[in-house]
């Protein structure tokens, strides 16, 4: 069971002089002297320069190879990516080789095998190189070890998890090696957060079900080549009002009666674009159906629950990336006859960055060694991550946006494109609120239980 019992933080983490100094005292990097956690998850430190102090050696080196991508194959092109909106499939392709299009589905039919923890640390590291792309690949190959998963990532996943043998043979390993590219459809124009009350349905008619509705912001990917996702996976209504009338069905690419509305222009998430998928009398055969009928909702939420960890991880790198090129910026620019990072105010505003995303990192690693070791309070603990992250790494966002000033408005300077892609992580995934609604029933337990997660970690905390 992991808990937060053991870490011991050290005393710098409470003085923001301390932090600053060593915030200032490194180029790219911050200084890892400036937390120290010790607990048998994270052998060692926990710190901002290093997001590999306190990992096993195995998990270090994983984290390499995908920041090496991230920097390598990725950085270089978010900008051009953003600009033209286009959907990278021989960088997604490149990333599946290496292991990164199924992280978590079974070695058996091509996936990687990996935990939740190996998981986050994989999606921290491609964020610094492009945080919507490697969002991208969370949701496409999401699928965890129980119950939890984030959204491509969730595909594959949920084929994997819950499809049959002949279904899991035919789709997961072009899924793992991103040969295929699945969509996930459960939002629709009048369903969002309240995603069981979902309308689109699906009549049985002898060997086939035919499907009518709408589904929207769905992540539809066309490339060049004339390629487009490969695998809708469609949350239908077969039953009655409600979760338990849901049902997951698979429908594949170039299905009759499967459309699609324009390309949406969007704030974040631009390497991904979306649009609507209109079902219009669309036949699917009923060996398509993923799971039992009327199980589709909870297949769904499982996708989700994974996602929250991966879509928070996502944000830990962009905000990684955000601090770091705002200390390269205050060193230089000059204000008022100095650099603004001799200003003792922007020191300060470095600090509470960094430990924020201290913070953040040690919330999100946390709930996913509880996701790993099937701890009770897994999905809680998840959802608190995700809740608390990927508010926290958006203000990162913030701040080193308005640490540039004017420059990082222009699109020349990628902290406005973290800024950007951080703020969809807020809304993906469920509203953040919601969370709280999901996992305490009672309206007035809430804040309470809220408060007991919180509180425990801090007792959990050797200051
Ligand atoms: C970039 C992007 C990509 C997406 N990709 C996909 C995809 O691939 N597949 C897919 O199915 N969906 C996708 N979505 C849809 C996404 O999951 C929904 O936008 C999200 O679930 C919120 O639903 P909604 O937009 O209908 O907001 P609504 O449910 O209308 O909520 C709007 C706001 O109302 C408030 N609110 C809602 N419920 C409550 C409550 N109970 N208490 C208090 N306040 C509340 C919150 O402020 C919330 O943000 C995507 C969205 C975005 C932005």
């Amino acid at each position: 069971m992991f808990t937060l019992k053991n870490l011991r933080l050290l005393q710098c983490f409470q003085t923001r002089h301390v932090l600053k100094t060593n915030v200032l005292n490194k180029t790219n990097k911050l200084s890892s002297s400036c937390l120290l956690v010790n607990n048998r998850n994270f052998s060692t430190v926990i710190s901002v320069d290093s997001s590999s102090d306190g990992l096993s050696d195995e998990q270090k080196a994983i984290q390499e190879v995908a920041l090496n991508f991230a920097k390598n194959e990725m950085r270089p092109k978010m900008e051009k990516w953003d600009e033209n909106e286009e959907f990278p499939v021989d960088t997604l392709r490149a990333a599946a080789a290496l292991g990164f299009g199924a992280v978590y589905a079974k070695e058996e039919f091509g996936g990687t095998g990996l935990s939740t923890v190996e998981g986050s640390i994989i999606f921290e590291a491609l964020a610094q190189g492009c945080a919507s792309t490697a969002a991208y690949i969370s949701i496409h190959k999401q699928n965890m070890d129980v119950s939890v998963q984030s959204r491509l990532i969730m595909c594959t996943w949920m084929v994997d998890e819950f499809g049959t043998d002949p279904q899991r043979k035919k789709y997961v390993p072009g899924m793992a090696s991103m040969e295929t590219f699945a969509s996930y459809c459960l939002t629709e124009p009048n369903s969002g957060s309240d995603a069981a009350s979902l309308t689109t349905k699906a009549v049985k008619k002898g060997n086939e079900l035919i499907l009518n509705g709408t589904k929207v912001i769905v992540e539809v990917c066309f490339y060049s080549g004339g390629g487009e996702s490969d695998v809708y996976l469609i949350m239908c209504r077969t039953g009655g009002e409600g979760p338990k009338g849901i049902t997951c069905v698979l429908v594949e690419k170039g299905a009759p009666g499967l459309n699609f509305g324009k390309k949406e222009k969007k704030l974040c998430w631009n390497t991904h674009p979306a649009r609507m998928v209109i079902l219009e009398d669309c036949r699917v055969p009923l060996k398509n159906v993923i799971g039992r009928e009327g199980d589709g909702f909870k297949i769904a939420m499982r996708g989700l629950y994974g996602g929250r960890i991966n879509i928070a991880s996502c944000s830990l790198g962009g905000a990684q990336a955000s601090l770091e090129a705002a200390i390269n910026h205050v060193k230089v620019r000059k204000q008022f006859g100095k650099t603004l990072s001799e200003f003792q105010t922007v020191q300060f505003t470095l600090a509470e960055m960094a430990s924020r995303l201290i913070a953040s990192r040690l919330l999100v690693r946390n709930a996913a060694k509880a996701v790993k070791e099937r701890h009770k309070d897994a999905v809680t603990l998840s959802s608190a991550a995700k809740l608390v992250a990927t508010e926290a790494c958006f203000e990162i966002a913030s701040s080193a946006l308005q640490l540039h000033g004017g420059y990082g408005c222009l699109k020349d300077y990628p902290v406005q494109q973290y800024f950007r892609d951080l703020r969809g992580h807020m809304i993906v995934e469920g509203y953040q609120r919601n969370y709280e609604n999901a996992n305490w029933s009672k309206s007035s337990e809430r804040p309470i239980n809220l408060l007991k997660i919180f509180s425990n970690i801090i007792k959990c905390c050797n200051y």
